[in-house]
Formats: structure tokens, sequence, C-alpha cells
């Protein structure tokens, strides 16, 4: 999906020292956007909280029986993930990818210094999901992009909670999907109760509810369209449920570089950005063609050009 990061997200102001020293509880509202003819709730970028580790962009969609349709358009800097509850999607790029993603797969497009797609929902029904961005570190954000799919992903149960791996690693269970940096993404489900889940006291943590109401730690209730912010130093997250939950757990090292988005590019500085948006209205080889039936999506100039 696209992730047209504006003014009101984030825009020309680099990330913030986003780590704390210890554990905290900070619930921030998502900010309600639309993206590919959807209404999301974006629980990253915010003012006051741009990365979790190099977590730097969660957009949560639906239960919705609208279908999303976002045409070609480029990325660089960052990696896609895009997870699913309900429903299916269709992925393109420019590399020659062409892959449906289910609910339990997982989609990894890697951006480097320029890739393009389009994502669509495939079948009819509900739509329900998650498009995360994750920023690459220096060493690899030049590099070629890359696209990977995981039908399977390892599952290990802790506590009342079922646990899927999508990256990174959690309760000894390793996710096999590229990871440039320090870092992990975990689907919780329970059927009720929950309990306590392991953490990695080195990485701050967040949680998006995706379904259902969860007690944190002192009692605090969390619904979908809130982002709850960790903190750093914990070794267990108590997670309370009454009824049918879902939560998505993302964490990392603090991201060590300042972060510049613009649109749909993650960078450093301006000009890279400024040369980005050039490259695709030229369009430029740097981005390729995508298959796609959709049309292509216009750039949008960067603030500090008008
Ligand atoms: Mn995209």
């Amino acid at each position: 999906m696209s992730g047209p990061v504006t003014t009101e997200d984030a825009i020309a102001t680099v990330a913030a020292p986003a780590a704390t020293s210890g554990p905290v509880l900070e619930i921030t509202p998502s900010r309600t956007a639309s993206v590919g003819g959807l209404s999301v709730m974006r629980a990253l970028p915010r003012r006051g909280r741009r990365t979790v580790g190099a977590w730097c962009f969660l957009d949560h969609f639906g239960p919705t029986e609208i279908r999303p349709s976002i045409g070609p358009h480029p990325h660089i800097g960052l990696q896609t993930v895009t997870w699913l509850l309900e429903g299916d999607m269709l992925h393109t790029d420019s590399l020659g990818s062409e892959q449906r993603v289910r609910p339990g797969q997982l989609n990894l497009m890697t951006a480097g210094r320029g890739v393009a797609h389009a994502e669509e929902g495939y079948s009819e029904g509900t739509s329900h999901g998650v498009q995360l961005w994750i920023a690459q570190p220096d060493a690899t954000r030049n590099a070629a992009p890359a696209f990977e799919h995981h039908e399977r992903l390892p599952r290990v149960d802790v506590d009342g909670w079922s646990a899927t791996v999508i990256t990174g690693g959690f309760a000894g269970e390793q996710s096999p999907a590229r990871a440039d940096t320090p870092l992990v993404g975990v689907e919780l489900s329970t059927r009720g109760a929950g309990g306590s889940v392991p953490l990695a006291p080195r990485f701050e943590h967040a949680i998006v509810v995706l379904t259902g109401d969860v007690a944190i730690a002192d009692g605090e209730l969390v619904r979908p369209g809130t982002l709850a912010y960790l903190g750093i130093g914990r070794e267990w997250l108590r997670l309370d449920a009454d009824d049918e939950a879902t939560v998505l757990l993302i964490g990392g090292e603090p991201f060590g570089a300042e972060v510049l988005m613009w649109w749909n590019y993650v960078a450093r500085t301006r000009d890279e950005i400024d040369e980005a948006h050039r490259d695709w209205e030229a369009q430029s080889e740097r981005f390729g063609q995508v298959a796609s039936h959709l049309a292509r999506i216009p750039s949008v100039p960067p603030i500090w050009q008008r």
C-alpha cells in the first residue's frame, strides 16, 4: 500500500530522540487517513512518536468491505510489511514479482535505492490488515531492492497467547524474513484471558490492538485506533483480554539515525527526497516499471519546494 506521509504526520522534521531510558506507557490515538480508497488508522508516525526501533510507519485498515486499490508508486530507504487478518491482496512490483498474500503470510519488499509497486484487494469480501514500514540503515538503504514472500512463519504459544513471528525473534523462535536492523514484529492472538509475553529488554516496544480489547500491565485498556508505546527495558509484558483479541507487537533497538520522511520516501536529507521525487516524475529507470492495470500515482512535491 501507499503511505502518503504528509505534513500532518511527520514531515520536514527529523525523528525526535525516540527511546526512553526505561519502561513507560504512552497511549497515542491514531490519525485517520485515506489510502487507496480506504480509511486507515495511522499509528505511526505521529508527532510525538516517529519510530519504534526501525518501525517508522503503521497503517491499520478495516475490517471493511471496500477492496484496497493502490496503483504503482515508488519507495526508497524502507521495507514494506503487508500483514493481513482477513482478505487477500495482490502485490506487483518493478522487480517482476507478482504475489498474492493471505492472512498469516508475509509480503516483505525492500526498497533500497528505489522500487515501485502496486497493491490491490484480490478477492471480494472483508479486508482487514496492517501495512508497516521499516526504515533501512545506511548499510543497506542505497543497495538493490528485493522482495520476499513467506508462506509459513514460526508460531509459538506463550502463556495465553498464540504468537506468529513475522520478523525478528520472539520466545525462542526466529522469523526467516530479512532484517537489516535488530527488531521484532509479532502477531499475538488469544481466545480470552491472555497472559504475559517475553520481551527483549534492549529493545523499545509498542503494541497496536487489531481486534478486541486488551488491558496492559497495570490495567490500562487499549483498543484498536491507538498506539501503546512501552519504552525500553521490559523483560515481560502482561496483556489481559476477557475475550478474543489480536495484538501486533513491534519493537527494536532504538534507530540510531535521524529519519526524514516525505510521501513514500524514507531518507536522511531533503536532497535525497527531491531527487526521488524528480526521478519518479521523470519515469526514471531507477524505479522500473510495474505491470499493473492500475494508474500510476504522481509524486507529491515536497513541502519545502512549494
Ligand atoms: Mn507502497
